[in-house]
């Protein structure tokens, strides 16, 4: 399964960040071109955390849209990828994003902190 694949390399690129530290909080936005099912990541990333040893306790996966440029001059969000201009209806575009998978809030705590 593709979100498995990419929970996991999220997974492991976190741990790389914060070490040992539990991750109290964790928010994934996945832009609306990149493929990834939102739930179904969202159910991996479960998986994803104990297979990596990731001390994961809360998260959650968001989906952003993607942002288009019309060849008209328009600038405009699109859930989809065949979402016409707003302004002229018509599919000259170009998209600037929507296929990223990004980790936008991190909130990781030390072990140590609460022994004390
Ligand atoms: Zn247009």
């Amino acid at each position: 399964m593709h979100e498995l694949s990419v929970a996991e390399s999220i997974c492991r690129s976190v741990s790389e960040r914060v070490g040992d530290a539990r991750v109290e909080e964790m928010v994934v936005q996945v832009g609306a071109l990149s493929g990834v099912n939102r739930a179904s990541l969202e159910f991996c990333l479960g998986e994803a955390a104990q297979v990596t040893g990731l001390k994961l306790e809360r998260f959650s996966v968001e989906r952003v849209p993607a942002r288009a440029r019309c060849e008209c001059g328009e600038t405009y969000e699109a859930d989809e990828l065949m979402q016409p201009c707003p302004r002229c209806g018509g599919f000259s575009r170009s998209f600037i994003n929507g296929e990223d998978i990004v980790v936008s809030k991190l909130v990781a705590v030390e072990e140590n902190d609460e022994a004390n």
